[in-house]
């Protein structure tokens, strides 16, 4: 097992949502690293589950992150002007609720999945978890 403290985080490709993001995990969990996952507009790819091949993908590379470095959290994240995901802010949380829901039917019960809306002034809110 590798040294410090891991989370893991679905994030946008976005750059403007890596820091805040990052910075929010770590605080909220202790963590001394996030293993970082991004794919353009996250939340509506597993919230509409259409494409299995990329969520095949973005999966086994969450479970090399738990396997690996024995994260125990994994944030799923929607945020304000995503380009990829041209949603208002209601329906970007219910699509990161839904993601939510779709990582729990993945992923075991050892770790934590936390649903992440980045807000117009790039302010993290947690806004699910199971
Ligand atoms: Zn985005």
């Amino acid at each position: 097992m590798s040294a410090g403290k891991f989370g893991t985080v679905i994030n946008c490709i976005d750059g403007r949502v890596q820091t805040p993001v990052n910075d929010y995990l770590k605080a909220a969990f202790g963590l001394d690293y996030v293993d970082t996952i991004t794919e353009p507009g996250p939340n509506r790819l597993f919230s509409n589950n259409q494409d299995q091949t990329t969520i095949a993908a973005a999966l086994e590379k969450v479970n090399i992150s738990a396997t690996k470095h024995g994260s125990k959290v994994l944030g799923i994240v929607g945020h304000y002007d995503c380009a990829a995901n041209p949603a208002n802010e209601n329906e970007h949380i219910a699509q990161i609720r839904h993601a939510v829901g779709t990582l729990r039917s993945h992923i075991g019960d050892e770790m934590s999945i936390l649903g992440l809306w980045v807000d117009e002034h790039w302010h993290v809110h947690r806004v699910s978890e199971a």
